[in-house]
């Protein structure tokens, strides 16, 4: 009988909200990877300082382009301001048309602010309305401990490499 004990994944709204706009120390930030209607996205929500070093309520979002956690590229999405009254906006070196801008834009209307905007909905289509979405912080692989960002692999806890070896 096969029993999985742990699961990377996060279901409670506040849960999900804490994860993402936590204080964070000198780490990589935020890394999470939202499943949804039309596919997934890895992110990575990291915190900016201001002059003094001190954390502001202020993240940076990446999505992971290609490659992996570790030596993969990431491509800047936006920034996601505030804790209070989250909102997703496009700067300089965004690509507003993008799908993983969308996503994010999705996520942060309906998921970290919640439904309360109109207007902003409306310029976010149901991105994963349908089929409802899922938030998955990062696993790491039990062979090998390299991230695992695949949602069948955080299900599992296994990457596909190792996987495919055997283990
Ligand atoms: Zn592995």
């Amino acid at each position: 009988m096969r029993i999985l004990t742990t699961t990377a994944r996060i279901g409670e709204l506040a849960d999900i909200r804490r994860f993402v706009t936590a204080d964070q120390g000198k780490t990589r930030g935020a890394i999470f990877t939202l499943e949804g209607r039309s596919g997934h996205f890895t992110f990575r929500a990291k915190q900016a300082r201001d002059k003094q070093g001190d954390p502001i309520p202020c993240w940076t979002v990446k999505v992971l382009f290609s490659g992996s956690v570790e030596d993969g590229s990431w491509t800047y999405v936006g920034s996601l301001r505030s804790r209070r009254s989250p909102r997703f906006v496009a700067t300089k070196g965004s690509k507003p048309e993008s799908a993983s801008f969308r996503a994010f834009g999705w996520f942060t209307c309906f998921v970290l602010a919640g439904p309360t905007n109109p207007a902003e909905m409306a310029l976010f289509p149901a991105w994963a309305a349908d089929r409802g979405f899922h938030f998955h912080h990062m696993g790491r692989c039990c062979v090998c401990s390299r991230a695992l960002t695949h949602p069948e692999s955080i299900k599992t806890g296994i990457g596909p490499v190792c996987a495919s070896r055997g283990n």
